[in-house]
């Protein structure tokens, strides 16, 4: 029988916790241990030849951090996923499973820092080299991949804070002309609700879970999704490096995500109307954001979103002051990091992440000193606007 997949409220509501719990609970008890006891050696036999299939110890799993990647498999349309310590850990992960010395990763330029760090700082060391392209630049994304040493190509979309959409489509055939190279998407700005990559082809997805995934602001985890057999070899490496998840984190991420739907398809209203009412404000210079048809890639996005996310960057007329003077009149936003949460998060990028660059060597990476990042939350949007109004008129 095949029938309609379920949609991402039902997937996110229900997927992944079995029907039946212990003691006939509803929700995924936080299994709070380090190990798990067996009848006898006989057991353990049965376990590592593969037999039975059941829990060893803390680092290599536990049922409710299980539940919580059964359910964002789901979500992701994937075979399966792993979840980590946090989205660095994942990425890290990630990068140190694929790549071996002598190899290669081509990777978009505008992306998380410490993701760019690693692989310009940290993978070297191993002799793992590297080239970063412009997103949108397919030609030059393309002409970077070196037959035979490039494993991978690793790419944010929407990427963090000028939200460009990578074509899925087109860089999975790229990939295809060229064998041995896979493709891993760090899809946290989208969330699976507005876009599912694995449907696309795209070999592996990564969210920083402590964003809308859990989406309450009150959890670091992180996961990649993707076919069970590239799962599982990243698994064994995360009970070698040991970024678990703690189960009392895995249960608030499962509590958080059965909202995600609901949470998510309001950002993308919400953020859609922000976006709209400050480009049309005279103290905005330029907003980005995928659901505004000025945006460089509002057509790719949509072509493959069903919405267009929670976060809107824009740049306040003016200089560093003007757009810090502009942050310090908001009352609702909450100046903080970080994004996905149910309260709006303000900050100033050049301040924020670059604060020890010049505003020349901020320029020279793309981040201009008037930028401004809001990542919307649930509340009302009337309340966001008005917010937003009274600060333009009290900082002038
Ligand atoms: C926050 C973030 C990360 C890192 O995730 P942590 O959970 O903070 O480790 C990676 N990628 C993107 C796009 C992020 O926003």
């Amino acid at each position: 029988m095949t029938s309609k997949p379920r949609g991402p409220g039902t997937r996110a509501a229900r997927g992944g916790e079995k029907r039946k719990n212990a003691l006939d609970a509803v929700t995924q008890p936080i299994v709070c241990t380090s190990t798990y006891a067996f009848d006898g050696t006989a057991e353990i036999r049965d376990h590592f030849e593969g037999r039975i299939q059941r829990e060893e110890y803390g680092r290599y799993g536990n049922p409710t951090v299980r539940t919580a990647e059964r359910k964002i498999a789901e979500l992701d349309g994937a075979e399966d996923c792993v979840l980590f310590s946090s989205g660095m850990a994942a990425a890290t992960t990630a990068l140190l499973a694929l790549l071996k010395s002598g190899q290669h990763v081509v990777m978009t330029s505008d992306c998380y820092r410490r993701t760019r760090q690693f692989v310009s700082t940290t993978l070297p060391r191993w002799g793992i080299d590297h080239t970063f392209v412009e997103p949108g630049d397919y030609g030059a994304l393309e002409a970077a991949i070196r037959p035979g040493k490039t494993r991978l190509v690793l790419a944010e979309s929407p990427t963090n804070p000028y939200l460009r959409v990578v074509d899925l489509p087109r860089l999975v055939a790229i990939r295809d002309r060229h064998p041995g190279v896979k493709i891993l998407i760090d899809s946290t700005f989208a969330t699976p609700v507005n876009e599912r990559p694995i449907g696309f082809g795209v070999d592996l997805v990564l969210h920083s879970a402590t964003k809308y995934l859990g989406g309450h602001n009150d959890l670091l985890a992180g996961s990649l999704s993707g076919k069970a057999s590239l799962i599982s070899g990243l698994r064994d490496l995360r009970g070698v490096l040991g970024a678990v998840l703690d189960p009392h984190a895995a249960y608030l991420l499962l509590r958080g995500v059965k909202t995600l739907d609901l949470r998510v398809r309001r950002q993308n209203e919400t953020a859609l109307r922000v976006a709209g009412w400050l480009e049309a404000h005279p103290r905005v210079e330029r907003v980005f954001y995928p659901g505004l048809e000025s945006h460089p890639d509002h057509d790719v996005a949509a072509r493959q979103m069903s919405g267009f996310g929670g976060v809107v960057s824009f740049q306040v007329k003016g200089g560093l002051d003007d757009a810090s003077r502009f942050i310090d009149a908001t009352t609702l936003p909450i100046i903080a990091p970080s994004l996905g949460g149910v309260e709006s998060l303000i900050e100033q990028p050049a301040l924020m992440s670059f604060y020890e660059l010049t505003t020349a060597e901020r320029l020279a990476i793309g981040i201009s000193d008037n930028l401004v990042r809001l990542a919307v939350g649930i509340e009302d949007a009337d309340d966001l606007v008005a917010d937003l109004g009274n600060a333009f008129a009290t900082s002038a």
